[in-house]
């Protein structure tokens, strides 16, 4: 794994959680990871992805509005993954900053067929029938969304214990409203788990 960074003071210690994570994960060797430094939210003329957390990209995928030095990252040949984390992430605390990677993480290991999603796409398939599921759901009722949380949730567990995950959660559930959201991971959780 490759790292490029802006002027992000606190790579030692990002670095350090990013580390534990791949070895989590396995093998990341065609990983690059961009921590940066700069804010793009309110920068118009760069795309929305650069708006949000966190993003995986893969070789193929648009080069179009995009901050001209992860651009000429993409345009590297031998560049092919990249999980870009936003300089808003890595001014957050460490356990949010590990389930937001562990995510993307989850994103290049399904790329890498490192992760099987048969089951879990089966899983959501039967459960919208017998729901009668609209299509309005967060990105939990999708596949890949859900064994990303998933893997996101349970690398939090093995990293910092099951005191610090459920901490977090319901930190995260006063925070932003989350409740259903966490509610509906755990009963997702539980339904697959017993399948
Ligand atoms: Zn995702």
């Amino acid at each position: 794994m490759t790292f490029y960074y802006g002027t992000h003071i606190r790579l030692k210690e990002v670095s350090f959680l990013l580390d534990r994570a791949n070895s989590i994960a396995g093998n990341t060797e065609n990983l690059t990871v961009y921590l940066d430094g700069d804010d793009y939210s309110q920068n118009n003329s760069i795309r929305a992805d650069f708006h949000f957390p966190a993003f995986f990209w893969r070789k193929g995928d648009s080069i179009e509005s995009v901050p001209y030095a992860i651009a000429a990252l993409m345009n590297n040949p031998s560049v092919t993954h990249i999980i870009w984390l936003s300089k808003r992430l890595l001014d957050e605390e460490d356990i949010h900053i590990f389930w937001v990677y562990s995510h993307e993480l989850r994103h290049f290991m399904q790329d890498q067929g490192a992760a099987d999603i048969v089951k879990i796409k089966l899983f959501l398939n039967e459960l919208h029938i017998q729901e009668n599921y609209l299509g309005n759901g967060t990105q939990l009722e999708k596949p890949h969304e859900l064994d990303a949380e998933l893997f996101a949730k349970s690398t939090v567990k093995v990293a910092y214990g099951y005191k610090a995950l459920s901490d977090y959660i319901s930190l995260k559930c006063k925070q932003s409203n989350a409740n259903s959201y966490f509610q509906r991971l755990e009963h997702l959780e539980k339904l697959l788990s017993i399948n």
